[in-house]
């Protein structure tokens, strides 16, 4: 059973000021890099009027040093100054408390927690400190791990400090082996935590996920169709002379035709045709997930009895040559059936296990 965080009163998107329909948008560049860039990109974002909240990271984390890390403070003076010309709400990444201090005095109306903070709970308690009494918005993005708890933990920390204008960020998580996508979006992660704490405002972020500009249009769609509430999209009017994450930012003008291309489908239906049509469907659905079950059952049967049957014989549990046989098997009659190698492969691994620890609890017995 997964437990329910429902002691968390977080606000559901519809609470937040910045919220005016289904997606959210944050839009901007990775970093504020002179005041005429900042500038400039969010006059052409304003212009699109498909932008909710004007993104810019001010202090940058960086993996390696000698990286661009953010112009500080200075320009925390544009963002006011985005906020004042183009009436655009703003926000920051902020990782420690001098970052939340300073960006609550320049007016700062969001802040998000960027995922190397997040896998921190000191830095996170530290945060949250700061923020104690204050009404902002905020927003913590998945930890680099893919580890669920993590991710609860640091958002319980600052729900703990008063803050319930909270929401995540889902941008993906990385792993050492080189992958098409820069992070792995593990989606079911987010799922889980929308499980956990069924309120709570989910924003994907498909440009880090993607690391190159070819993949949002995909995971910004993906995202919708899970029924996420908003995005967070990199923007920069020269993205390929950007300091920072330049192949995964578009110009104001590509994200606004990105916008346009995505298809949003309603979370729910009162359409009473469609409603009988579906229950339907899913009464099939139910129907077949029984008979997998019996399947299994009868499969799990067997098993033991070929236990016993070993057992009296005093031969071994597992003969790998009969394994291989049976992988290759299935894996070509999947192919067959239009089931691709690797869910074959996942779905008979696990019915072996099981498989295996019934034919262990009969040669066991004693
Ligand atoms: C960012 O949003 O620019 C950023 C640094 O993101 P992340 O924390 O997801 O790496
Ligand atoms: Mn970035």
């Amino acid at each position: 059973m997964v437990p329910m965080d429902n002691k968390l009163d977080i606000k559901p998107i519809s609470n937040c000021k910045f919220y005016k329909k289904r997606p959210l948008i944050f839009a901007g560049p990775c970093s504020a890099e002179t005041e005429e860039q900042v500038m400039e990109t969010a006059r052409q974002l304003a212009a699109t009027g498909k932008v909710d909240i004007f993104r810019a990271g001010i202090w940058k984390p960086r993996t390696r040093p000698d990286s661009f890390e953010g112009v500080g403070i200075e320009g925390l003076h544009w963002l006011k100054q985005v906020k004042e010309e183009y009436n655009l709400p703003v926000a920051v990444e902020v990782a420690t408390e001098k970052h939340v201090y300073e960006a609550l005095k320049h007016g700062i109306d969001v802040l998000w927690v960027g995922a190397r903070t997040t896998v921190n709970p000191f830095a996170i308690q530290e945060i949250a400190d700061t923020l104690r009494g204050v009404d902002v918005t905020v927003f913590v993005k998945n930890p680099v791990n893919p580890e669920l708890e993590l991710w609860i933990g640091a958002i319980e920390r600052i729900y703990k400090a008063g803050i319930k204008n909270l929401g995540a960020i889902h941008r993906g998580f990385s792993s050492y082996e080189k992958t098409a996508l820069r992070n792995q979006p593990k989606w079911q992660i987010p799922i889980d935590l929308r499980q956990r704490i069924p309120d709570i405002p989910m924003i994907c972020d498909p440009s880090h996920m993607g690391g190159h500009r070819k993949f949002i249009l995909d995971l910004a769609q993906k995202s919708m169709d899970l029924n996420y509430d908003g995005l967070m999209i990199e923007s920069h009017i020269d993205p390929d002379n950007a300091l920072s994450d330049k192949k995964q930012q578009l110009k104001p003008e590509e994200l606004s035709d990105l916008l346009d291309k995505i298809i949003l489908r309603e979370p729910d239906s009162h359409d009473a045709s469609f409603l009988n049509t579906l229950e339907e469907l899913r009464a099939q659905i139910d129907m077949y997930d029984e008979q997998l079950f019996d399947i299994l059952e009868s499969r799990m049967l067997i098993a033991e009895t070929i236990g016993k049957y070993k057992k009296e014989n005093k031969i071994t549990i597992l003969q790998s040559a009969r394994w291989k046989e049976i992988v290759e098997k299935a894996i070509a009659k999947g192919h067959e059936r239009g089931l691709g190698p690797e869910f074959i492969t996942t779905i008979l691994e696990a019915i072996h296990q099981e498989s295996i620890s019934h034919q262990m609890k009969v040669m066991n017995q004693k």
